[in-house]
Protein backbone atom coordinates (compact mmCIF):
# COMPACT_ATOMS: atom_id res chain seq x y z
CA UNK A 1 0.00 0.00 0.00
CA UNK A 2 1.46 3.73 -1.03
CA UNK A 3 0.89 6.02 0.97
CA UNK A 4 -1.64 7.83 -1.70
CA UNK A 5 -3.63 5.54 -1.28
CA UNK A 6 -4.32 5.72 2.22
CA UNK A 7 -7.33 7.34 3.59
CA UNK A 8 -8.66 7.87 7.29
CA UNK A 9 -6.24 7.62 10.10
CA UNK A 10 -2.90 5.29 8.79
CA UNK A 11 -2.43 4.21 12.47
CA UNK A 12 -6.20 2.28 12.43
CA UNK A 13 -5.59 0.58 8.82
CA UNK A 14 -1.92 -0.47 9.82
CA UNK A 15 -3.33 -1.70 13.49
CA UNK A 16 -0.62 0.61 14.97
CA UNK A 17 -1.56 1.27 18.72
CA UNK A 18 -0.14 4.12 20.63
CA UNK A 19 1.06 1.62 23.02
CA UNK A 20 3.80 0.22 20.26
CA UNK A 21 5.51 3.34 19.69
CA UNK A 22 4.98 4.68 23.27
CA UNK A 23 5.77 0.98 25.32
CA UNK A 24 6.04 2.56 28.63
CA UNK A 25 2.16 2.85 27.93
CA UNK A 26 1.65 -0.93 27.87
CA UNK A 27 0.15 -1.20 31.19
CA UNK A 28 -2.96 0.80 30.42
CA UNK A 29 -5.54 1.46 27.14
CA UNK A 30 -4.85 4.73 25.82
CA UNK A 31 -9.13 5.72 25.03
CA UNK A 32 -8.46 8.67 23.24
CA UNK A 33 -5.74 11.00 22.13
CA UNK A 34 -6.24 14.76 21.01
CA UNK A 35 -3.62 17.44 19.67
CA UNK A 36 -4.04 20.96 21.50
CA UNK A 37 -0.91 22.44 21.78
CA UNK A 38 0.09 18.84 23.43
CA UNK A 39 -0.61 15.27 23.52
CA UNK A 40 -3.58 14.69 25.63
CA UNK A 41 -3.96 10.87 25.90
CA UNK A 42 -6.83 9.33 28.03
CA UNK A 43 -6.65 6.61 29.40
CA UNK A 44 -7.24 3.96 31.90
CA UNK A 45 -4.98 0.41 33.44
CA UNK A 46 -5.40 -2.56 31.00
CA UNK A 47 -5.56 -4.97 34.22
CA UNK A 48 -9.00 -5.68 36.27
CA UNK A 49 -7.07 -6.30 39.38
CA UNK A 50 -4.14 -4.28 41.41
CA UNK A 51 -1.77 -5.77 44.07
CA UNK A 52 -2.11 -4.25 47.44
CA UNK A 53 1.48 -2.01 48.14
CA UNK A 54 1.76 -3.11 51.75
CA UNK A 55 1.01 -7.10 51.72
CA UNK A 56 1.12 -7.94 48.02
CA UNK A 57 -2.42 -9.43 48.28
CA UNK A 58 -4.30 -9.14 45.06
CA UNK A 59 -7.50 -7.31 44.83
CA UNK A 60 -10.23 -6.97 42.19
CA UNK A 61 -13.01 -5.35 44.61
CA UNK A 62 -13.12 -1.49 43.26
CA UNK A 63 -13.89 0.92 46.12
CA UNK A 64 -14.16 3.95 43.70
CA UNK A 65 -12.46 6.05 41.09
CA UNK A 66 -10.55 9.68 40.28
CA UNK A 67 -8.69 10.97 37.33
CA UNK A 68 -4.80 11.66 37.42
CA UNK A 69 -3.04 13.66 35.45
CA UNK A 70 0.37 13.23 34.43
CA UNK A 71 3.52 14.53 32.52
CA UNK A 72 4.78 12.31 30.32
CA UNK A 73 8.17 12.67 28.08
CA UNK A 74 7.75 15.22 24.88
CA UNK A 75 7.28 12.98 21.88
CA UNK A 76 8.22 15.02 18.34
CA UNK A 77 8.97 18.58 20.54
CA UNK A 78 5.45 18.28 21.67
CA UNK A 79 4.38 18.11 25.95
CA UNK A 80 2.63 14.86 26.45
CA UNK A 81 -0.23 14.77 29.00
CA UNK A 82 -1.69 11.88 30.32
CA UNK A 83 -5.00 11.87 31.82
CA UNK A 84 -5.33 8.36 33.66
CA UNK A 85 -8.60 6.84 34.73
CA UNK A 86 -7.31 5.43 38.56
CA UNK A 87 -9.23 2.94 40.63
CA UNK A 88 -8.51 2.51 44.42
CA UNK A 89 -9.27 -1.13 45.35
CA UNK A 90 -10.48 -2.66 48.84
CA UNK A 91 -8.00 -4.62 50.25
CA UNK A 92 -8.74 -8.29 50.89
CA UNK A 93 -6.35 -9.51 53.44
CA UNK A 94 -7.94 -8.96 56.82
CA UNK A 95 -4.68 -8.62 58.42
CA UNK A 96 -3.17 -5.99 56.26
CA UNK A 97 -3.18 -2.85 58.00
CA UNK A 98 -4.22 -0.91 54.33
CA UNK A 99 -7.97 -1.17 54.05
CA UNK A 100 -8.08 0.85 50.35
CA UNK A 101 -4.99 1.60 47.91
CA UNK A 102 -4.90 2.88 44.63
CA UNK A 103 -3.78 1.28 41.63
CA UNK A 104 -0.27 2.03 40.47
CA UNK A 105 0.57 1.33 36.39
CA UNK A 106 4.19 -0.66 36.34
CA UNK A 107 6.99 1.86 34.61
CA UNK A 108 4.19 4.71 34.60
CA UNK A 109 2.91 5.46 38.02
CA UNK A 110 4.43 5.90 41.10
CA UNK A 111 2.75 6.83 44.27
CA UNK A 112 2.24 10.89 44.51
CA UNK A 113 4.08 11.15 41.35
CA UNK A 114 3.03 13.72 39.10
CA UNK A 115 5.17 12.82 36.19
CA UNK A 116 5.42 9.32 34.58
CA UNK A 117 8.58 6.69 34.89
CA UNK A 118 9.65 6.67 31.40
CA UNK A 119 12.78 7.93 30.47
CA UNK A 120 13.04 11.77 29.27
CA UNK A 121 13.18 11.58 25.44
CA UNK A 122 16.16 14.50 25.02
CA UNK A 123 19.13 14.22 24.69
CA UNK A 124 21.66 15.16 27.95
CA UNK A 125 23.22 18.45 27.34
CA UNK A 126 27.23 17.69 26.98
CA UNK A 127 29.37 20.21 28.53
CA UNK A 128 30.47 21.68 25.25
CA UNK A 129 26.85 22.83 24.57
CA UNK A 130 26.44 26.95 25.15
CA UNK A 131 23.24 27.60 26.76
CA UNK A 132 20.21 29.01 24.63
CA UNK A 133 20.05 32.70 25.01
CA UNK A 134 16.99 33.90 27.16
CA UNK A 135 14.51 31.11 29.03
CA UNK A 136 12.42 28.19 26.92
CA UNK A 137 9.31 29.13 25.84
CA UNK A 138 6.79 28.50 27.97
CA UNK A 139 4.60 25.41 27.37
CA UNK A 140 1.18 25.73 26.65
CA UNK A 141 -1.48 24.25 28.64
CA UNK A 142 -3.33 21.58 27.80
CA UNK A 143 -7.56 22.57 27.34
CA UNK A 144 -9.19 22.11 30.64
CA UNK A 145 -12.82 20.63 29.46
CA UNK A 146 -15.15 18.52 31.48
CA UNK A 147 -15.09 15.19 30.90
CA UNK A 148 -17.36 12.56 32.83
CA UNK A 149 -15.56 9.66 32.23
CA UNK A 150 -12.58 11.03 34.47
CA UNK A 151 -14.94 12.50 37.36
CA UNK A 152 -16.51 8.65 38.55
ZN1 LIG B 1 -2.61 -5.28 52.02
Amino acid sequence: MSLSQVRGCLSCQLGIRPEVLLPHLGGVIVEAAELAGCLCLRARARADQAACPRCGQVSGRVHSSYGRRLADAPVGGRRVVIRLAVRRFFGVNPDCRKKTFAEQIAGLTARRARRTGSPPSRPTTSPTCTPSPGPAPRPRRCPQRPDPAMEL
